[in-house]
């Protein structure tokens, strides 16, 4: 009987070897680092009981070390571990690799610790050869489900270890090759038409075909076999589809992949045998419904592989009641026992369940909150955990456009419905038809929408993926590797559309019963909620969080899908200890951010106010003046203009707290450039062309970032901002006489001294004096600045005392930081991306290392000075989930991000506050 015990090695010596079969396990669920999800959800699947063949996992500390020993293995592996796990196996099955009269097979699996779905290679039926074949037809009594195998496994092993695989889509397999050519000689079109001497035929035609390409010939040792499908696994870790999966799913190269050794379980030996994959709840939408597919008689891949489309999983419960009852079973067990939605793969042989794999189920972002929030009602998780469940991101997807219906029925109305394939992933997506990852990658360059077509999907298309609105696949289904990668990207996805023909060389798309062709280039749309597929661009409207939330156009109790959402916020809410607040110069924009939660405004950036209408004459005429007097005359003009926009902003946010900065950027942003510009603006402001042009010329900088901008500009004009206080606190006045007591928070950029802060606070607060004093209104306000100089960081002890709030700008914390500007970035930023010298964009995420570091030393100095000193960020990076997480932990008060991220802020705070 199998024991754990006899793959244990003596003790200090380092263990490579886990078993797993009936009942028990050296391993668990909990080891995935060292035994891959997929080693560790088998060895968790044995010990609570499920029928999973025996097997042995050989660690990813094996991987590391064949890479790190010139592609060798440990010492004893092969001489004495694996012999013993192997025998393990042969105890429990009564089988032994190798035997001629009742042979014991294996499957070779690749399985790293999270699930890259197809990027590695995986070998069946291992341990076959010209007298186990034979074993295996006598003890089977079924010699066309032997030669069947033996075909499949020298074609795996001769593509996967022996590298006759093409690395480029266009060249043939070498074994398709022989078979297509086999079909064609025989007349037949499926598989299933060979005999078992066309079976024989086939083996012998790829022997040779391994001879010729390689010059070796096919090892018939099961022994050799098996050493070299352990080591293409290890290698598959490092093929090229695999980078390129690990780079866009962040998983590190030292990870490496485990490698998993199983007794073969046969879904491909007649008719009452099969193979299937599941979800245990609907990945797309979340509904709690069995969501699966299966295909009777057929191995492995052959369902997600996208060669027939399956049958629905429904279509077992009619076909085989009973196995589809203990499937059943098995998905409540296995959501019981990992109180997670699950994906499964399974396999029928002769009537007997067995379960092969399963792990946690990817999903859309629909799907993870519908989950999540049913889950909790179910008692299965709580609401903290439901809120770890979701990625901040993923509340991206249900913010995302959708078809307009009506638009979409006009569509339908003119006949552009094409066809109806499986809606493998929900929302709308109109784009330019590619047919291949290389012409997705140059459309998409060229700043167009992308829609993805291919037959089918395959692991290298995954680069055309990742800048696809929209992938289109003509086979496979709802777990094909198409629909699977594209849930996980939150792409919009169609599978499965039978009806559709693809010709990748001539880049047409035809559709059955159709006279029309689509080419390369055109447009087409495709909703991936409903499966249709629409020639043409078909207009989107507004998701329905949007509809309730900023358009006020649905009501709540009509939107399943905002409850959902508004149930989770509440969750976050209760648990997040940062604020969360808003960048916004507008009233529209206020309020559209205070339907997302926002609690106040942490910037207003007040030039943004000056491009509207005339505003931008008076501001011009102001820059351009020669004197103080002529620049004050302007300012007066301005001044009303800008009352009225805090106003209107005050108006908006209520009581809640509103930052706002005194203009910031060098003034020549705001001059004209043309000739004809120039000519109509001095024509407005009654001076001479070359006047005008002699100021521009005055004011031109060269460094204009580093230049007269921010506090400077207030230092040299001080009465720039003493227009925007008198403007600011005459707004509060107005506020109070109404009723609402607003505390506006009035902040200085681009500070680096302390000097610099003390100047400037006296113009705000004799300005503010004259206000209060005139107006005979007490306002409270404060004073505060942005920390967004290195030297302010550092010397934030001493700006801390004439501040009453911080507010890290770690736009230009990061652009001066790293003497990099932002503007320019784009030149080489994704050189240093795609060489890892950075991880993503600092201009994204904050770069906790150095600009983190900077923002820690201000917020001890700063804190150290004034314990409840407010601190805030404003930059770009204040609605990215890592940068969130990081602020939480630096203590700071709140966050402020776009409008649009204020839901993905909030429960970004809400999971750092959980994790920390
Ligand atoms: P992937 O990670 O790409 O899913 P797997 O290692 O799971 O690769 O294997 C590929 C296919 O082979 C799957 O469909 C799986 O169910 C099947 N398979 C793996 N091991 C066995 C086995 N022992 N018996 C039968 N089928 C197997
Ligand atoms: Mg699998
Ligand atoms: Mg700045």
């Amino acid at each position: 009987m199998f024991e754990p015990e006899s793959t244990k090695t003596s003790p200090g010596e380092k263990r490579y070897i886990y078993s797993f079969a009936g009942g028990c396990a050296d391993g668990d669920a909990s080891m995935k680092n060292l035994l891959g999800g997929k080693g560790a959800n088998l060895a968790e699947m044995a010990i609570i009981g499920l029928p999973v063949p025996p097997g042995f996992t050989i660690s990813t500390a094996v991987c590391t070390w064949f890479y790190d020993h010139q592609k060798t293995f440990p010492e004893n592996l092969f001489e004495r571990d694996i012999p013993k796990a192997l025998g393990n196996i042969e105890g429990v099955l009564g089988k032994r690799f190798g035997d001629p009269e009742n042979p014991l097979l294996l499957s070779v699996r690749s399985g790293a610790r999270t699930s890259m779905p197809g990027m590695m290679d995986t070998i069946l039926n291992l341990g076959l050869n010209t007298d186990t074949v034979e074993g295996l037809a006598r003890k089977s009594g079924n010699p066309r489900f032997a030669w069947d195998c033996y075909r499949r496994f020298v074609q795996m092993y001769g593509d996967v270890v022996l590298d006759l695989k093409p690395s480029d889509k266009k060249q043939i397999d070498p074994f398709e090759a022989i078979l297509e050519a086999k079909k064609h000689e025989l007349g037949i079109k499926l598989d299933t038409g060979f005999s078992v001497e066309d079976l024989k035929d086939l083996v012998s035609r790829y022997k040779v075909a391994i001879l010729e390409k390689t010059g070796r010939t096919f090892p018939e040792d099961p022994c050799e076999q098996l050493l070299g499908a352990i080591g293409a696994v290890f290698n598959s870790w490092n093929n090229e589809r695999a980078i390129v999966y690990r780079r866009l799913n962040h998983i590190p190269d030292y990870w490496g992949t485990a490698c998993n050794i199983q007794a073969m379980v046969f879904g491909n030996m007649g008719s009452d045998s099969g193979t299937g994959v599941a979800f245990t709840r609907d990945a797309a939408n979340g509904d709690n419904i069995f969501y699966g597919e299966f295909l009777m008689n057929a191995q492995g891949e052959d369902v997600v592989a996208g060669i027939r489309t399956p049958l629905k999983i429904e279509q077992l419960k009619q076909d085989n009641p009973k196995i589809y009852a203990q499937l059943d079973d098995i998905r409540s067990i296995l959501e019981k026992h990992y109180r997670d939605m699950m994906d499964i793969e399974f396999t029928i042989e002769s009537n007997r369940l067995f379960m092969l794999q399963c792990r946690v189920g990817k999903r859309t972002g629909m799907a993870a909150i519908k989950i999540a929030v049913d889950m909790v009602k179910e008692g299965l998780i709580d609401e903290n955990e439901a809120i770890m469940r979701i990625e901040p991101e993923q509340l991206n997807q249900l913010l995302r456009p959708v078809f307009d219906l009506k638009e979409k029925q006009v569509a339908i109305g003119e006949g552009r419905l094409l066809a109806t394939g499986l809606n493998a992933g929900p929302g709308a997506a109109t784009g330019r038809i590619c047919f291949n990852a290389a012409d997705a990658a140059d459309v998409f360059k060229q700043g167009e929408a992308v829609i993805l077509v291919r037959i089918e999907t395959s692991p290298e298309d995954i680069r055309g993926m990742a800048v696809s609105e929209g992938v289109l696949t003509e086979r496979g289904g709802m777990t094909s590797h198409a629909a699977l990668v594209a849930r996980q990207m939150g792409k919009v996805c169609v599978v499965g559309c039978g009806a559709l023909s693809i010709d990748y060389q001539k880049g047409e798309l035809r559709v059955e019963g159709n006279d029309l062709v689509l080419r390369d280039g055109d447009y087409l749309s495709i909703d991936g909620t409903t499966g249709e597929v629409i020639a043409g661009k078909v207009p989107t409207r507004n998701p329905e969080i949007i509809e309730v939330l900023i358009d006020k156009t649905l009501k709540p109790e009509d939107a399943p899908i905002w409850a959902l959402y508004n149930q989770l916020m509440e969750w976050a809410d209760r648990c997040r200890k940062l604020s969360i607040r808003t960048n916004a110069d507008q009233p529209d924009q206020a309020e559209n951010a205070i339907s997302f939660g926002a609690e106040g405004i942490g910037l207003c950036r007040t030039e943004h106010m000056f491009f509207g209408g005339d505003k931008i004459d008076a501001m011009r005429e102001m820059i351009l003046a020669d004197d103080i007097e002529g620049r004050k005359a302007a300012l007066d003009k301005l001044l009303p203009v800008q009352r009225e926009d805090f106003y209107g902003l005050f108006k908006a946010m209520g009581s809640r707290p509103v930052t706002i900065r005194l203009l910031d950027p060098p003034l020549h942003e705001f001059l004209p450039h043309t000739v004809s510009e120039i000519e109509a603006l001095a024509g407005k402001i009654g001076k001479s062309v070359e006047a005008v042009t002699a100021r521009i010329d005055d004011l031109h900088e060269c460094n204009p970032m580093l230049g007269l901008r921010g506090c400077r500009l207030g230092i040299l004009h001080p009465e720039i901002p003493a227009m925007q206080v008198r403007a600011i606190i005459e707004a509060a006045c107005r506020m109070k006489h109404e009723g609402h007591e607003v505390v506006p928070e009035i902040m200085v950029p681009l500070v680096s001294t302390v000097k610099e802060l003390e100047v400037t606070s006296e113009i705000i607060h004799k300005t503010a004096r004259d206000v209060i004093a005139a107006q005979g209104i007490d306002i409270r306000y404060l004073v505060g600045t942005m920390i967004e100089v290195p030297r302010a960081a550092l010397t934030s002890a001493a700006i801390a005392r004439a501040a009453d709030f911080f507010s890290y700008g770690t736009n230009d914390l990061t652009q001066m930081g790293l003497g990099m500007s932002r503007d320019d970035s784009g030149q080489f930023l994704p050189a240093y991306q795609q060489q890892e010298i950075f991880d993503c964009s600092p201009f994204e995420s904050i770069d906790i290392d150095g600009v983190g570091r900077m923002l820690d030393i201000s917020v001890q100095e700063g804190r150290s000075v004034k314990p409840d000193l407010k601190l805030g960020i404003c930059g770009e990076q204040g609605g990215d989930p890592a940068t969130i997480e990081f602020c939480h932990k630096t203590g700071l008060n709140y966050v402020s991000c776009s409008p649009f991220r204020v839901p993905i802020a909030r429960l970004a705070a809400a999971r750092a506050a959980l994790q920390c």
